[in-house]
């Protein structure tokens, strides 16, 4: 029988957790902060913002959200980028992606303090990943798959893991992580991408499938075999007439097809995408508890 991996309960879980390391830290007379900054309107990178101002608020951090607009100079993005390392109130930084073309976002990311990185893409933090240094930060797609899958009981320790995607926001990092020694790891990790030869019978021998590709219902039964493990980490938008916004989101897995094959998958929304959030406040309260240090 297939089993949901339901992101949003064990995002619940997730903060259970946290809201105890909160009320530790707030005893102690420290409330973890966030910065959000995000340049120009773009809708869907607004509606992000949103919601990671209001989950920070209900976890009780100090919640800045910075609105910059669309002409914003690199300099001055740079600017406000230093004042909030400087700021001790500020424990972690997340600049929304993609920003506007004339933003450098390479030289803002490496303008971060890396102890505030809550997004782990600073080359400090990548490195750390790679070295299995713990202090760093993980991006939070990741960090949130490799947890559902802890959380879902699902061996990950000599697995054959097939990720699809090799982006240094979903692909590379879960492939780092799901390799490293010990809890959460150990796995065998394939990579593939868009010049991979014979994907379906690379697909075919994965105990634990992971779709990040951004193509609506790519992965279909013929890619998976019986008992597989699937996550799916694509929010694609479909046109559809009978949705009152005119479209709906929907994963790079082809869910009705695959799901009678796996023995676990993640739907599109409430997979990966809760977990994405509890894991940059995660990260957050990570990055409050370093600085104490
Ligand atoms: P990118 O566009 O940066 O990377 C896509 C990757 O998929 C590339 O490595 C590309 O290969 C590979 N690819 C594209 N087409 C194929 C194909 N036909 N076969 C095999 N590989 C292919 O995407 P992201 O990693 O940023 O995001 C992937 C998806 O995950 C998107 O739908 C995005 O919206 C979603 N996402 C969801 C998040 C969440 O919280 N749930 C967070 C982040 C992303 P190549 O390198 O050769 O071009």
């Amino acid at each position: 029988m297939t089993n949901l991996i339901d992101g949003k309960t064990i995002a619940e879980k997730v903060y259970v957790d946290l809201r105890e390391k909160i009320a530790e830290l707030k005893s102690r007379g420290v409330t973890p902060g966030l910065a959000v900054v995000l340049v120009g309107d773009d809708p869907a990178s607004r509606a992000y913002v949103r919601s990671k101002d209001k989950m920070s608020r209900e976890l009780g951090l100090h919640s800045v959200k910075l609105e910059l607009p669309a002409n914003t100079t690199q300099q001055e993005l740079l600017g406000k980028v230093a004042e909030l390392n400087r700021d001790p109130k500020v424990h972690g930084i997340l600049v929304q992606s993609p920003p506007p073309k004339q933003i450098d976002e390479a030289a803002v990311i490496r303008a971060l303090d890396p102890r505030k990185d809550v997004d782990g893409f600073h080359p400090e933090n990548v490195a750390k990943l790679a070295l299995g240094d713990e202090t760093g930060f993980v991006p939070c797609t990741p960090l949130g798959i490799q947890r559902l899958l802890i959380e879902s009981k699902i061996d990950i320790s000599g697995a054959h893991v097939v990720v699809l995607g090799r982006s240094m926001i979903v692909g590379k990092p879960i492939a780092l992580l799901l390799m490293q020694k010990g809890k959460g790891g150990d796995a065998t990790v394939t990579v593939a991408h868009s010049r991979t030869k014979n994907l379906e019978a690379i697909t075919r021998s994965a105990d634990i499938v992971i779709a990040a590709i951004g193509r609506a219902h790519f992965v279909k039964a013929g890619h998976v075999r019986d008992g597989v493990v699937v996550i799916d980490v694509g929010i694609n938008r479909v046109e559809d007439a009978t949705n009152a916004r005119g479209y709906r989101l929907v994963g790079d897995v082809d869910f009705e097809n695959v799901a009678p094959k796996a023995k676990a998958i993640t739907p599109v929304p409430g997979g990966v995408g809760p977990m994405t959030i509890a894991m940059l406040m995660s990260n957050t309260v990570k990055a409050c508890r370093q600085s104490l240090k």
